[in-house]
């Protein structure tokens, strides 16, 4: 793939925050880097990008990003080895997806260049904010914005794409304990559930809000048509053990096709995992839940990897989990993550 950066403007910060930033004790998503990455798009074309330091920026307020709500993003991380080189994980998954998202709201593709090259070009000037050790990370944020003006409903014309990157330790967030949608849903059919758009998160914040205030950290959200297939866990993809069986639910536009889980999916395969990608119903979880064959299930995203769920409840009835140390969630997990830090060889050819 041509990822040259088309030339790119770099205007470096006079001074680096990162001596007051306390590395151990990182929040996700709230500590930025020195620098993000900008590009203009207008007159129906990509200006040259540039890096600059991270700031504040203006815009209008009637732009269509506030008030239609065109914007999309993506996530991904960087991960150092032990020679201090700094790796990317499937990058080329993300870019497709990012340019899937955008031709579904309506907005320009960004070309590689751009987004891999100058990706590549921003994580070379800030290679000191990844850090060394499993579970330290850059979280990598790509978005874009439907800048241009006027409140009227239909696409603008002119759009801004940025990268911003996040130091990120390993992500854990105590026990998870979910809740089956019986009648919210994230996505439909027709709708915009397999893109990565801001709107898709903003509509799981209510349903969220009042699973958190009955005990659950989480919703499984279920098909919005019957509320009988279970597809996806917060904001990740979920699967399911089954005695040693792993199923998933395949992808569709309803659900997003995550890079972890179509990796775990790779992974299981490989280690003999049996895997399933087929719709799971509702019914047969809570069945297996009842006669004990259900073993596990957990979420699969970038910013977790793994997240195991300790129990369920589903139409005012809580499931909860066997506890194990042998689980498919840790197992894949390590390998997963080996691979990402290069403690592993790297078979499949993901790491960049
Ligand atoms: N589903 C949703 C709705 C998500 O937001 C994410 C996170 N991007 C995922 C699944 C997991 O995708 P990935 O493994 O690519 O991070």
């Amino acid at each position: 793939m041509d990822t040259t950066p088309t030339l790119i403007n770099i205007t470096r910060a006079t001074v680096s925050k990162i001596g007051s930033v306390d590395f151990e004790n990182l929040t996700f998503g709230n500590v930025f880097t020195d620098h993000m990455l900008a590009c203009e798009y207008s007159n129906g074309a990509w200006q040259a990008p540039v890096i600059k330091p991270y700031e504040p920026f203006m815009i209008d307020p009637s732009a269509k990003v506030f008030h239609y709500g065109q914007a999309i993003f993506e996530g991904m991380k960087a991960y150092k080895d032990e020679h201090d080189d700094v790796w990317l994980f499937r990058p080329d998954e993300n870019y497709d997806r990012f340019n899937k998202s955008a031709a579904r709201l309506a907005m320009p593709e960004v070309p590689e260049n751009i987004f891999i090259g100058g990706l590549k070009a921003l994580l070379n000037i800030e290679r000191e904010w990844v850090k060394k050790g499993k579970g330290n990370s850059l979280y990598i944020r790509p978005f874009m914005i439907a800048t241009g003006s006027g409140v009227i409903a239909a696409p603008s014309t002119q759009y801004r794409f940025m990268i911003i990157l996040s130091p990120a330790r390993s992500y854990y967030s105590g026990e998870v304990k979910v809740i089956i949608a019986e009648h919210y849903s994230r996505a439909a059919n027709g709708g915009i559930g397999a893109a990565k758009a801001a709107g898709n998160y903003s509509a799981q914040f209510y349903p969220t809000k009042l699973a958190n205030e009955q005990g659950f950290q989480q919703i499984i959200w279920t098909d919005d048509a019957t509320h009988t297939r279970l597809e996806e866990a917060g904001t990740m993809n979920v699967f399911f053990r089954i005695n040693d069986t792993l199923y998933t639910a395949p992808t569709s536009e309803r659900i997003l096709d995550g890079v972890t889980r179509k990796s775990i999916i790779e992974l299981a395969a490989r280690e003999n995992i049996p895997v399933e990608v087929r719709p799971v119903l509702v019914s047969e979880i809570v069945a297996a839940a009842e006669n004990g064959t259900l073993k596990e299930i957990f979420g699969a995203g970038t910013a977790a990897v793994i997240n195991p769920i300790c129990g369920f409840s589903y139409k005012g009835k809580y499931y909860e989990l066997p506890v194990s140390e042998d689980t498919f969630a840790a197992e894949l997990k390590e390998k997963l993550t080996n691979i990402q830090y290069k403690l592993a060889e790297d078979t499949f050819g993901w790491t960049v």
